[in-house]
């Protein structure tokens, strides 16, 4: 939220109808409020106040990021053990290309010249003047004439991404373990998804996991044991 908006918001918040008032107060020697809309009244200001809970320059609706699902194979003994891992996947966030901005680097946004950089446009519907989003650069203000090639002007791509991840001790086959936040990245602020690791934990020779026991047939002396694990 801009320094602006916060401002207009405070004033707004306390006395939403005191500004429309003071407006109309010339109005009540002027025969009341029957005969308004030829008194040349503006309407502009009632139309900022319509606008003020959807944010006539919009603001982009915010979104979380997707979860990401993997599939990770260990060892018996990495799943007695814990165990370090590092993953490689695809995550997407901000474009590195145009750093989010959309536009080719070197290039800049220009001013949309429907709404004239307004981010809205105005609808007279009689005495009534609307203001709308601008459905040219919704609501943006800008349009870009040279989307960025990585993105395709979206400003988000799909980045190599590298995490290490601790698997915990006593891993079950088919548990997920969950690495909050390392998903896919929300768009316009929204929260990052998670990434969810299925764990298949391999065939062990010598030991198998039932619930919480662990069971072996093979005859081993405690050294051995200790080597092992
Ligand atoms: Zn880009
Ligand atoms: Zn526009």
């Amino acid at each position: 939220m801009t320094g602006d908006e916060q401002d207009y918001a405070s004033q707004a918040g306390g006395d939403p109808f005191g500004d429309m008032f003071r407006g109309m107060g010339g109005m009540g020697g002027m025969g009341g409020m029957g005969g308004m809309g030829g008194f040349g009244f503006d309407f502009q200001d009632f139309g900022d106040f319509f606008n003020m809970g959807q944010g006539s320059r919009s603001q982009p609706r915010s979104s979380k990021g997707a979860d990401i699902h993997m599939d990770l194979e260990i060892s018996f003994q990495e799943a007695v053990n814990g165990k370090k891992v590092e993953v490689k996947y695809d995550k997407k966030g901000v474009c590195i290309t145009c750093n989010g901005k959309k536009a080719q680097p070197g290039t800049k946004p220009t001013k949309c010249n429907t709404c004239n950089g307004k981010g809205s446009v105005q609808h007279r519907q009689g005495p009534m003047v609307i203001e709308m989003a601008c459905t040219k650069c919704k609501g943006a203000g800008t349009v870009i004439k040279n989307p960025c090639n990585t993105c395709r002007g979206k400003g988000t791509s799909f980045n190599k991404h590298r995490e290490e991840v601790a698997i915990p001790k006593g891993v079950d086959n088919g548990q997920h373990v969950r690495v909050k936040s390392k998903g896919n990245e929300g768009e316009n602020g929204g929260p990052s998804g998670d990434l969810l690791l299925k764990v298949t934990v391999k065939p062990d020779s010598y030991f198998r996991r039932e619930g919480f026991d662990i069971h072996t047939n093979a005859y081993l002396n405690i050294s051995q044991v200790t080597l092992m694990i």
